[in-house]
């Protein structure tokens, strides 16, 4: 088979050399045979020297890299890059009696740009950033078959919001293989509702996993506020670990309603929760001061970096008031999922926030996204959750 050739200007090979996954298209000085958006092409050097092949796309980002082989794109380098995701999520111990929850393929981080894989028991989710991907969605699923064999029931096709919007693609969400609505995922023991279909995301926040076990053992005897909870990922981890009472805030009135069914799988006729559908600017202004373990994880405040200004005050604002209300003694866990904000810049919104309330507040842990959301080292673009608990005296 051959593709299309895009060819770089001179000195511009750089990047690829050191495989960085993408070719701006300021790099770029011809393109052979008129590709369309979501077409494989070939890159070339300006010395007509090979370099990758990757989707092509209109924008700013012209090519992402598949490969740095000179390779066919068919349903053999999909099982492969699929198994390679799914080999290694075997080995990290995520796969487990008491764990079916996980990314599979975490875009740019297993070497797929564009793709990403969430499981949830028997249901892969699968959503493309990308056209290529979008095109390639029904031998990706081949592919997951392949791979998972009778552990797969229902594959999701979930694009609807993440497909460049100018591709004017009619993104198809809907069900690849299978059709069950609801299923019940299992991380570290507990029991989560995932709605795939009308939830958030792929219908579940997988990448706090390891940040909620973490809370889990500080949580003893503590009055814990989970705001921005979602379906209550953070709560049944605190609840698990002997907090004195728990209280998930969400603005969202389908998360709540998703929260409270998930306590009765896990804690049912637990007294010790409740949940509140209300903004958070509104209900921390209102609360008391009787909270000793509060977890700020907001939606990312800036998608794109004209907005980051906006960002970093939204987050200084926030934590401000975390730390003006909560107890001596108390441990704050906050987060910043926006990719665009910078561990650095986060690091300074929370020192200001900290500041403002003039308390003594110590870094106590230092976090990020877990290990089924790698980061590829050619390509640090792709770390983007940052999290700090802090000692609040
Ligand atoms: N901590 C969650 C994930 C949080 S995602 C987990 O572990 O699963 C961010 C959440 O913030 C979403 O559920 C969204 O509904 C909620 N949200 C967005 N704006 C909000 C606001 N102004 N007040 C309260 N919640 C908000």
């Amino acid at each position: 088979m051959s593709y299309n050739k895009v060819t770089l200007k001179p000195k511009k090979e750089e990047s690829l050399l050191r495989f960085h996954p993408w070719v701006f298209s300021g790099a770029i000085q011809s393109i052979e045979g008129n590709p369309e958006e979501g077409d494989i092409v070939e890159v070339y050097g300006a010395n007509q020297r090979f370099l990758a092949t990757g989707h092509y796309q209109i924008g700013s980002i012209a090519v992402r890299i598949l490969s740095f082989k000179q390779t066919v794109i068919d349903k053999t380098f999909w099982t492969e890059r699929i198994r390679a995701a799914y080999t290694m999520r075997l080995s990290l111990g995520l796969v487990q009696d008491d764990n079916n929850t996980y990314r599979l393929l975490h875009g740019e981080g297993d070497n797929l740009p564009g793709l990403i894989i969430d499981m949830y028991a028997y249901t892969a989710v699968v959503q493309a950033h990308s056209v290529g991907m979008h095109y390639a969605r029904h031998e990706i699923a081949e592919a997951l078959k392949a791979v998972l064999g009778d552990a797969l029931h229902n594959i999701y096709y979930k694009s609807e919001t993440t497909l460049p919007f100018k591709a004017n693609l009619d993104s198809e969400s809907g069900y690849l293989t299978g059709g069950e609505v609801e299923d019940i995922a299992l991380e570290n023991g507990l029991r989560f509702y995932v709605d795939w279909q009308k939830g958030q995301k792929t219908g579940f926040f997988v990448d706090q996993r390891d940040n909620r076990s973490l809370l889990e053992r500080y949580a003893k005897g503590r009055s814990v506020l989970n705001m921005f909870c979602y379906t209550g990922g953070f709560s049944f981890y605190a609840m698990r670990g002997k907090a004195r009472l728990v209280h998930s805030v969400d603005s969202s009135s389908k998360a709540i309603h998703l929260t409270k069914k998930n306590v009765g799988l896990n804690f049912p006729d637990d007294s010790r929760h409740e949940a509140f559908a209300e903004d958070a600017f509104r209900y921390l202004e209102k609360m008391g001061h009787h909270y000793d373990l509060i977890v700020l994880d907001p939606p990312a405040f800036a998608k794109h970096k004209n907005v980051l200004r906006n960002a970093l005050q939204g987050y200084r604002k926030l934590n401000a008031i975390a730390f003006e209300k909560i107890q001596p003694g108390g441990i704050l866990f906050t987060f910043s999922c926006s990719q665009v904000v910078s561990k650095e810049n986060f690091r300074l919104a929370v020192f200001s926030a900290a500041a403002q309330s003039g308390r003594s507040v110590r870094i106590l842990h230092q976090l990020t996204q877990p290990a089924d959301h790698p980061v590829n080292i050619y390509h640090p673009e792709g770390e983007y959750l940052k999290g700090l608990v802090l000692y609040v005296e």
